[in-house]
C-alpha cells in the first residue's frame, strides 16, 4: 500500500494564530515546525501499522521548508524545497492520499486560520460555480491521478468541509474546534496524535470505499483576490470594499487548477 501525505501547517494540533504560521522569522515558528512533525509522524506511524510500504510526505505550506528533517519518521520520504514538480510527485503512483494539518476554506466562520491558498490576499476560488477550499483543490489534483483522499486532519470546520466534498467515507480527525479565525479549543497534541494514528490505520482500509475526486471537464473556474496583500494583523472589517483582481478560465484537466494566467 502506497500512501501520499500532503501537509499544511494551519490545521495542526497546537496551532491557532497566524503569527505561528506566516513568518519563518516569528519566534513562534520553530515550535510550529515541531508541532507539524508530531501530526505528520502520527499519520506516518498509523500508515505503517496499517501496512503501508511507501510513504511520501509532501510539505505544502508557504515556502515548503517546514519539516524538521531530523524529526521525520524513518518510514517516510519527504519532498520540500523550491520548484516542486508540476505533478506534485503524484505520478509515482499511490493507493491513497492523506491531507494532514488542513484548514477550512476562506471565510468559514468557525474555521481556524481559514483561507484558500493565500490568507493575506483574501483569495477565493470557484470551479463549476462551487466555492472550493484547499481540501477540495487537493482532492481534485489527487483525483487527476485517480488517487482517493482517505484521511483529512485539521480543525472541526476542515473535517466538515472534507465530508461535504469527499463524502462520508473519508476518515477525519478534528484536533481543535474554532471559536473565531484565531481562537479555538484544542486537544493536547499527544491526544491528537493518538487519534491521528488510529485514523491513519483506518484510512488504509477505506481505499476502495473512497472514490478519486472527479469533476466534469472542461471546467469553468474563477479566482478572486485582493490587489494588495493585507498586513499581518486581524482581518479588517472593510474587506469587501478593497480593490480586487478577478480571473476566469476554463480548465481542461484537474491538475493545473491553480493556474489562472
Ligand atoms: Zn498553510
Amino acid at each position: 500500500m502506497r500512501v501520499y501525505i500532503s501537509t499544511d501547517l494551519e490545521g495542526c494540533s497546537g496551532i491557532t494564530l497566524f503569527s505561528q504560521t506566516r513568518d519563518p522569522a516569528s519566534p513562534l515558528y520553530p515550535e510550529s515546525r515541531r508541532l507539524l512533525m508530531g501530526d505528520i509522524n502520527a499519520a506516518v506511524e498509523g500508515a505503517v501499522q496499517g501496512g503501508a510500504t511507501r510513504i511520501w510526505v509532501v510539505d505544502g505550506h508557504g515556502n515548503p521548508m517546514n519539516v524538521v528533517p531530523e524529526l521525520m519518521h524513518p518510514a517516510a520520504e519527504y519532498l520540500c524545497g523550491r520548484g516542486f514538480p508540476e505533478t506534485w510527485g503524484l505520478e509515482a503512483g499511490f493507493d491513497c492520499a492523506f491531507l494532514v494539518g488542513y484548514h477550512a476554506m476562506n471565510r468559514t466562520p468557525d474555521g481556524i486560520l481559514c483561507h484558500t491558498q493565500s490568507s493575506r490576499s483574501d483569495a477565493r476560488y470557484w470551479y463549476h460555480g462551487r466555492e472550493y477550499g484547499e481540501i477540495g483543490q487537493s482532492a481534485m489534483i489527487a483525483g487527476h491521478f485517480d488517487i482517493p483522499v482517505t484521511l483529512v486532519t485539521g480543525d472541526g470546520a476542515a473535517c466538515r468541509e472534507a465530508c461535504q466534498f469527499l463524502g462520508g467515507d473519508v476518515v477525519t480527525v478534528a484536533v481543535k474546534e474554532g471559536y473565531s479565525r484565531e481562537c479555538c479549543r484544542m486537544l493536547a497534541p499527544v491526544r491528537a496524535h493518538e487519534l491521528i494514528r488510529e485514523a491513519a490505520r483506518e484510512a488504509l482500509k477505506r481505499v476502495r470505499r473512497c472514490q478519486p475526486y472527479k469533476v466534469e471537464l472542461p471546467m469553468p473556474g474563477r479566482m478572486e483576490r485582493l490587489q494588495e496583500l493585507l498586513p499581518d494583523a486581524p482581518t479588517p472589517d472593510n474587506l469587501d470594499e478593497l480593490p480586487r483582481v478577478v480571473r476566469e478560465k476554463v480548465f481542461t484537466d484537474q491538475l493545473h487548477i491553480y493556474d489562472f494566467s
